[in-house]
């Protein structure tokens, strides 16, 4: 579904370079929940980022569907980004002034679907979190593994083929970390491929393949 074909990343910091990856190659399989595991600063957030199509390469290719993403226009790089993929993070990134319904209809807001077919997708959408009491609230109202779990129904509210997770769990306590988990885990059982960057073996291990960067290049 997704490739990357020969990825190397470098950043540019005045005169500093960072050789971030070297030479990638990895195949996304439709369906399947793929780990990335890793040291801090070997490179996975860029890796999760170039395969969500947030970042552009330095050298190699990454096709989607079979469809090389350099012979698109940007925006329609913009579009297919926005059909194919929904991202969460570790620190959320709910805003905080909008109610949590408002927060998971954004996504369809910017895809200029009718208002009150946004209102019916964010509430079926929330309450497959378990969040459908929670509508009204202000995300600073919840806990941090309900936090999340918002940020999962905003990731999945335009129906994505691939869910794209970065330490996902890394601001929670176990207990809701493992909810959390239980939900994404469920997502991938209904078809949802996921891939997810994390330090937890035991949450690595839940996925069904794990790889492993080391130093900006795939090892394992
Ligand atoms: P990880 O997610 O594994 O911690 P990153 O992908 O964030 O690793 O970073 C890989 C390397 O690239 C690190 O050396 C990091 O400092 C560097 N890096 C990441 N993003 C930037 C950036 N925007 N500008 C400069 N260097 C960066
Ligand atoms: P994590 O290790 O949790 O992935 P980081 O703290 O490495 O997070 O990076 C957070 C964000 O900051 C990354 O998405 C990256 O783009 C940016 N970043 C990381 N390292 C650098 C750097 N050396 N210079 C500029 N930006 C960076």
């Amino acid at each position: 579904m997704i490739r990357l074909q020969n990825i190397s990343k470098t950043y540019q910091t005045d005169k500093v370079e960072t050789l971030a990856l070297k030479d990638i190659n990895l195949h996304v399989k439709k369906g399947e929940f793929l780990s990335i595991m890793g040291p801090s600063g070997c490179g996975k957030s860029t890796l999760l980022n170039l395969i969500g199509l947030l970042d552009q390469p330095g050298t190699g290719a990454i096709s989607v569907d079979g469809k090389e993403v350099k012979s698109y226009r940007d925006k329609d790089v913009a579009q297919l980004r926005n059909r194919t993929f929904g991202f969460i993070f570790q620190s959320f990134h709910l805003i905080n002034d909008l109610h949590v319904i408002d927060n998971v209809e954004l996504p369809l807001l910017y895809r200029s679907v009718p208002a009150a077919e946004r209102r019916r997708l964010a509430k079926e959408a929330l309450e497959k979190v378990g969040l459908g009491a929670r509508m009204e609230h202000y995300p600073n109202q919840l806990s941090g593994g309900q936090q999340q779990r918002v940020a999962i129904a905003r990731a999945m509210v335009g129906k994505p083929q691939v869910l794209l997770a970065d330490e996902p769990t890394g601001n929670l306590d176990s207990q809701m970390g493992a909810e959390v988990m239980d939900h994404l885990v469920k997502l991938n059982q209904e078809g949802t491929t996921v891939v997810m960057v994390t330090h937890d073996e035991r949450e690595a291990k839940r996925g069904s393949q794990i790889i492993r960067v080391f130093d900006g290049q795939l090892v394992a």
